[in-house]
């Protein structure tokens, strides 16, 4: 779908997967004026197939095209251009086993030619997608984290709270720091003082008390994950007590020290909920938290839902096929 002032969203249209032609003076490519979204459909047992929360993602794509200067996109548009991808891929193979997947990518970019700096007055929005796997290759052991000192994604008045590729570009030096270092995610803290941890490169955190309550840094400027929404609600509906707030990177090491952090976890579209293991840093290593159970109790509550063997009580998930 196109994007002009004065035509507004036009010419949309289903293409086959392949290269896109742009000109070298395109200005994403030099300004990185582009957002995007991360979702999955999902295909239960009767073969029936299942978006989850995409009016979550059409919300969230629109808040990143406001603080992007890019046009919004009708929450129904969104929603009707991720479907019909679900609908006409063909790797939704019927009778294949196990839990199907497939990931969507929707994404926006400028696409005016120029080189001055300012708002793209063309902007594409498209959506690709991928059948999704295991993210983290070694299954569900828990993932061992780096924690940054050095390097953070978002800083005061910045667009950590938006999906879009600077904060990701923002973050690979310190990625590439946790993989020489053995670990597959980053802990990033807050840029201003650099001691509230914000969230991993590509998930959000819990911390699990030994009383049950649950800990989760504050929004502002960390993504506003949905799993991580939906992680809230689930959590409530267990009983626990969910608190949103500022988190201190001491509060972790002195919660795994003595003993009162039992579980820590993280969660996003991609790993749905995984628990954390060990954080190293420059400092030395804290150990990984004692156990993972309320971690694996929330994971299978969500995932159920998502491929329909729960109740979707919530009304969580919209019926494509
Ligand atoms: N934080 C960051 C930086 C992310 O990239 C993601 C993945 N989209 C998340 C958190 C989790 O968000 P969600 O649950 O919507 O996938």
């Amino acid at each position: 779908v196109e994007w002009t002032p004065e035509k507004g969203w036009h010419d949309a249209r289903i293409t086959p997967y392949g290269p896109l032609t742009l000109d070298p003076a395109t200005s994403v490519l030099h300004y990185g004026q582009e957002i995007f979204e991360g979702m999955k459909a999902y295909r239960h047992d009767d073969g029936s197939v299942h978006l989850f929360r995409p009016e979550k993602n059409a919300q969230r794509m629109n808040s990143s095209a406001r603080r992007l200067a890019l046009p919004e996109i009708p929450e129904a548009d969104f929603i009707a251009a991720c479907e019909e991808i679900v609908k006409v891929d063909e790797r939704w193979v019927p009778g294949s086993e196990g839990e199907k997947s497939l990931y969507l990518r929707p994404f926006m970019m400028a696409t005016e030619k120029f080189l001055g700096v300012r708002p793209s007055r063309h902007v594409t929005f498209m959506v690709i997608a991928s059948p999704a796997g295991a993210y983290f290759k070694e299954g569900l052991k828990p993932v061992d984290l780096w924690l940054t000192e050095e390097y953070s994604r978002a800083g005061r008045g910045g667009t950590g709270a938006a999906k879009t590729g600077g904060n990701y570009a923002a973050s690979l030096l310190a990625q590439q720091e946790a993989y020489d270092n053995g670990c597959a995610q980053v802990v990033f803290l807050d840029s201003v003082e650099g001691r509230y941890v914000e969230e991993l490169g590509g998930m959000n955190l819990y911390f699990v008390y030994a009383d049950g309550s649950i800990v989760t840094p504050a929004t502002g400027t960390i993504l506003e994950g949905i799993t991580r929404d939906s992680i809230i609600t689930i959590a409530r509906g267990l009983g626990h007590e969910v608190t949103e707030r500022r988190f201190e990177i001491d509060e972790w090491r002195k919660g795994i020290e003595s003993g009162d952090i039992v579980e820590i976890f993280a969660c996003g579209t991609a790993a749905v909920v995984s628990p954390v293991g060990s954080m190293k840093s420059a400092q030395g290593v804290t150990p990984a938290p004692a156990s993972t159970e309320l971690t694996m109790k929330i994971r299978s509550a969500l995932v159920d839902v998502q491929f329909g063997r729960a109740e979707d009580t919530q009304g969580w998930l919209t019926k494509v096929l």
